[in-house]
């Protein structure tokens, strides 16, 4: 397994930069991640990145970074964007851009990326393509992840994430060997505000209206990978692997 990449560029944006560089893979993955809420992107990704070199790079994780820090840190449109995402709601697309173009150097990373939650609107996959087109990038594949609904559920109400390092685990399938307390960091562990039923109902919608469609838009460039997200985290990232290596 290869050490998880330094994201500090991604998290803060703007000037911060990453304490290490990747190595450079034999191969350098370009990568979007698809799927509904609770098929499991978050911890596909942390395992992808850690066997393919690729940054983890979710746009969720920079909205959760941005609420632990001070308020007198957080710009008007940073405010609004952490109150949509209280209550599970997409947060405007103008903001998220923002928030990528001041990250394009991580899009050009030698160790490659793997995109988690977005894009996440046809605004959003459309600005992609020409951004990566104007960086001379492409992607390698899209992952679409599929799971029925009541798998879903069961998921998202077991995860419980880490505050302080973002980890993530789940009370059945991956619990911390220390009750409520985060295996890396010792944190207490808690539930997101976004994974109680009240906010996964409206994430549900928000995913079927919103970004649904973008399996089509991916589709009819050849890039989408249709993967099932049942079993164990272990047996979906080696389904993907296989998947991937035959590209
Ligand atoms: P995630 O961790 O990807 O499930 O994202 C958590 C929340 O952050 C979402 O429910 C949205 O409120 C917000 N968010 C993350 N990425 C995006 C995006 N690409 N577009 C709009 N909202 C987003």
């Amino acid at each position: 397994m290869k050490p998880i990449a330094d994201r500090t560029a991604w998290l803060k944006g703007g000037d911060a930069r990453c304490a290490t560089t990747p190595p450079r893979p034999t191969r350098t993955m370009r990568l979007v991640l698809l799927g509904a809420p609770g098929v499991g992107k978050g911890t596909q990704a942390e395992l992808l990145c850690a066997r393919l070199g690729t940054c983890h790079l979710s746009t969720g994780d920079i909205f959760r970074a941005a609420k632990t820090s001070a308020r007198t840190e957080q710009t008007p449109a940073l405010a609004q964007a952490l109150e949509c995402m209280r209550r599970g709601e997409l947060v405007a697309d103008a903001t998220v851009l923002g928030i990528l173009r001041e990250r394009l150097r991580c899009l050009q990373c030698h160790g490659g990326f793997l995109l988690d939650g977005f894009p996440r609107t046809a605004a959003q996959a459309n600005a992609l393509e020409t951004v990566l087109k104007a960086e001379g990038l492409a992607l390698d594949c899209v992952l679409d992840y599929e799971l029925n609904l009541e798998h879903i559920v069961a998921r998202l109400s077991g995860r419980r994430t880490c505050p302080r390092c973002n980890a993530v685990f789940h009370l059945t399938t991956k619990p911390p060997r220390v009750e409520d307390t985060c295996d890396l960091c010792n944190a207490t562990l808690h539930q997101r505000e976004d994974d109680r039923p009240e906010s996964i109902r409206v994430r549900m919608q928000a995913y079927r209206q919103s970004t649904e469609p973008l399996v089509e838009f991916y589709r009819e460039r050849g890039l989408l990978m249709l993967i099932s997200a049942e079993g164990s985290p272990e047996e979906i990232c080696e389904r993907t692997l296989a998947g991937l290596g035959g590209l």
